[in-house]
């Protein structure tokens, strides 16, 4: 092993570190105000309070109106799965109809594909254009008299294409329809208001946004009726039975209070770096495509196809040089099916093989950019060398 290399993270989807204020946050809940939030004594009464300022934190971050509408949750996932099944059974006395698109995480599609197969649930999964956009003419198109629930992702995680979400939620709104958004990539990157963007339900997860894992919120607005999946206790209004992680809370709390204060500044440097990163790989390696939407993307990310070479090798060319990226979802890793989501935007099996997805965050710097620079290029040639697809 060399001594002191370089490392650089270029994997902010998958998942952040947690800031040291957010940390901070955290400890005296670990270890001073321990006490189980539903006890009532001094120490319930301190848990109960630090897990009740940070729903306000949520609450305030996302505009909604209520701190009864946030939820916390498992994560991401548990969140999404929670909305999907949570819906289909409320709602099951008018209707079994869902929408949603092909390029959603797949917390969402095989929640649906569960649906589906379990509760005769119809499930409509909307393409997408060559960007990755679905249009709020395709989910009015969709919407029939059985239709309960439509499900478009924010932002998509792979390629980072911001979807129309107050649009698409002011169609579903016309049609008495109840509108979800995952939103775990979206979260702490760009502006979300749940009131000015039509949004009756959303999910976020902690550890996307500098906070810690394990922890998420579904945001249910008043009125939308939600059973509960984990029975037991009466915690989260009897939603999600189970003694709180009140150190998680505070964690998302916090992480979410600093990501939206620094949100403007923070995207701003994050958008540069990001730029100058896809200009220089453009400029160096030859045959290779950006994917996604140029304008309606999130700061950080990158997605970039190779030709003629295999993402994996790239992975692991890059690994050994300290450089952490992945080449589609972390979900999709280890898998050697292509992304859903490359193919859906239309990419052939061979050009979604050799996709790189670069995802910077706060801690990233222009000298990490640099040295992505420098290194990458060589590690692509030399595959391309190798490559019996490759004749240079
Ligand atoms: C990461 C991610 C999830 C899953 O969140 P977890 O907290 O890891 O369960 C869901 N949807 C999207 C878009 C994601 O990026």
């Amino acid at each position: 092993m060399e001594a002191n290399k370089r490392r650089v993270y270029l994997d902010h989807a998958a998942t952040t570190y947690v800031k040291p204020q957010v940390l901070e946050a955290m400890t005296p809940y670990f270890t001073e105000y321990f006490g189980n939030a539903s006890s009532n004594h001094t120490y319930g009464h301190e848990a109960h309070a630090g897990m009740e300022k940070a729903r306000e934190q949520v609450r305030k971050a996302i505009n909604a109106q209520l701190p009864q509408e946030i939820c916390f949750t498992g994560g991401g996932s548990e969140s999404d799965n929670m909305v999907l099944k949570g819906i289909a059974e409320a709602y099951a006395k008018k209707g079994n109809h869902i929408i949603t698109t092909a390029i959603e995480h797949h917390a969402i599609l095989h929640s649906c594909e569960w649906l589906e197969k379990n509760r005769g649930c119809e499930v409509t999964y909307l393409p997408v254009d060559a960007e990755g956009r679905v249009t709020p003419e395709q989910v009015e198109a969709a919407i029939k008299p059985n239709t309960i629930l439509v499900s478009v992702m924010f932002a998509n995680n792979e390629i980072g294409t911001l979807e129309p979400i107050r649009e698409i939620g002011e169609v579903c709104h016309k049609h008495g329809v109840l509108f979800h958004t995952d939103a775990v990539q979206a979260v702490g990157a760009v502006p979300v208001d749940v009131q000015a963007m039509n949004i009756d339900l959303l999910s976020m997860s902690a550890h996307k946004f500098y906070g810690p894992k394990g922890v998420g919120v579904l945001y249910i607005k008043k009125g939308v009726r939600m059973p509960s999946l984990i029975h037991g206790g009466a915690q989260e209004r009897g939603r999600r039975a189970g003694t709180d992680n009140v150190p998680g809370m505070v964690g998302l709390g916090a992480a979410i209070e600093l990501a939206v204060k620094n949100m403007p500044e923070s995207a701003k440097r994050i958008a540069a770096l990001r730029d100058k990163l896809m200009k220089g790989i453009l400029e160096r390696v030859p045959e290779c495509r950006v994917n996604g939407s140029l304008t309606d993307r999130l700061p950080n990310n990158l997605n970039i196809c190779f030709r003629y070479i295999e993402s994996e090798s790239i992975l692991l060319g890059l690994d050994l040089e300290g450089i952490a990226c992945s080449s589609g979802s972390a979900c999709n890793s280890g898998s050697l099916d292509p992304s859903h989501v490359l193919l859906a935007i239309g990419l052939t099996h061979e050009q979604a093989n050799g996709a790189l997805r670069l995802t910077l965050g706060d801690g990233t710097t222009e000298e990490d950019i640099d040295y992505v620079l420098e290194k990458l290029p060589p590690v692509i040639e030399r595959l391309r060398r190798m490559s019996p697809l490759y004749v240079a």
